[in-house]
């Protein structure tokens, strides 16, 4: 059948989470381009309304399991469940998010189908490829997109052989675009005793901890992004004073982070958190690729920076060359006497 099946995840809730109606709208984009369906899988408890949620993102068919068993997340029946339907329904390409879960759940799905899988993906594409030695054409393959060695080049990763092409994206990389389509996804409720056995439920979950997000730097439409040029964990209170004026948050980049001037959960980047904001406001950020593959899709940058020369300022929309323990009190000062 060679459809696209994106794993959906459940949130607390009860509702799709955000990461998976992105990879849906990507997914839906995909299949128009492969000339096939787009197909979900939703496994749980209490699923009802999934449907309704996910078929304004293009979505053709949903597959249900449902069972209180398999609340909450657990890799064995799940990852049992995911692989067999992937194998029976003959899936070309599967997309899961690159969250706890999705790291846990792939791997584990892409060893029992022996197909490869690209990890933390920053964009997927159709192409094909010629293979010169063997003068073969592989067509519509999936290019499995993202940076390699370390983020000094983008890497091509394609899988023309054992399929599906599994690839994992991070929540904020795509796009969520609800497609204008009234039809409702078909609705096909899988029989979970036929895919799982007693012994996927030998592990059994006896309490669990959940700690509440202290920060929504993706939600956030305004950000005041730091780096190492801001020089210490005090000198960060210039940017809370300019993010709490303006209505934003503070984000970082990673050198800022391992100084200790912020915590882990701001970190914009490769390996932090992407976003794209209306106003993203650089200070002390030298723009290396890592950083820009967080926040590159930001609507309007500005840079405060002492080095004309840094690579940020190619991607800014606005430069300001000076230190931003002058720039940024004069922006709050003057951000204060012209908002009265
Ligand atoms: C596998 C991998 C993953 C990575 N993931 C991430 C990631 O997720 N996010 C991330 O950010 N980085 C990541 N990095 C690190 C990345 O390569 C850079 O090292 C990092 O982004 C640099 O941070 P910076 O711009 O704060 O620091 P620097 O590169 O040190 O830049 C500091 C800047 O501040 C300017 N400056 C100095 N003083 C002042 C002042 N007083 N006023 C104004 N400007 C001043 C300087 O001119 C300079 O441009 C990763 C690296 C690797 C290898």
């Amino acid at each position: 059948m060679k459809n696209v099946f994106v794993y959906c995840e459940i949130t607390e809730e009860g509702h799709i989470a955000d990461v998976s109606l992105e990879l849906c709208s990507k997914g839906r984009k995909l299949a128009d381009e492969l000339n096939v369906d787009i197909e979900a899988v939703v496994i749980g408890t209490k699923l009802k309304g999934i449907q309704e949620e996910l078929s304004p993102f293009g979505v053709d068919k949903v597959y249900i399991a449902e069972d209180k068993r398999l609340f909450p997340y657990t890799t064995l029946p799940h990852a049992a469940i995911f692989s067999k339907l992937l194998e029976e329904q003959q899936a070309d390409v599967v997309l899961v998010g690159a969250t706890s879960i999705g790291r846990d759940l792939a791997p584990r799905v892409a060893s029992t189908l022996r197909c490869g899988l690209t990890a933390d993906c920053t964009s997927l594409e159709i192409g094909d490829h010629y293979v010169k030695k063997t003068d073969t054409t592989y067509k519509n393959l999936l290019y499995q997109i993202r940076p390699a060695f370390g983020g000094n080049i983008v890497a091509t990763i394609i899988n023309p052989d054992m399929h599906p092409q599994m690839a994992t994206v991070r929540e904020g990389v795509m796009k969520k675009e609800p497609v204008r389509r009234k039809k409702l996804a078909e609705l096909i409720n899988i029989d979970v005793k036929k895919y799982v056995s007693d012994s996927d439920f030998v592990v059994n979950i006896i309490e669990r901890h959940i700690e509440a997000q202290k920060v929504n730097i993706k939600g956030a439409q305004i950000i005041v992004a730091g780096g190492y040029g801001v020089g210490s964990k005090k000198n960060f209170n210039l940017l809370y004073q300019l993010a709490d004026a303006i209505g934003g948050e503070v984000g970082a980049t990673r050198a800022a982070v391992d100084a200790g001037y912020e915590e882990h959960e701001r970190q914009i980047g490769q390996t932090g958190v992407t976003v794209r904001p209306k106003l993203y406001i650089a200070c002390g950020i030298s723009g290396a690729v890592q950083h820009r593959a967080g926040m590159d899709q930001s609507a309007q940058i500005i840079s405060i920076n002492t080095d004309l020369e840094a690579p940020i300022t190619n991607i800014a929309d606005y430069n300001i060359n000076g230190r931003l323990e002058d720039v940024l009190p004069k922006m709050l000062k003057y951000f204060k006497q012209n908002s009265k």
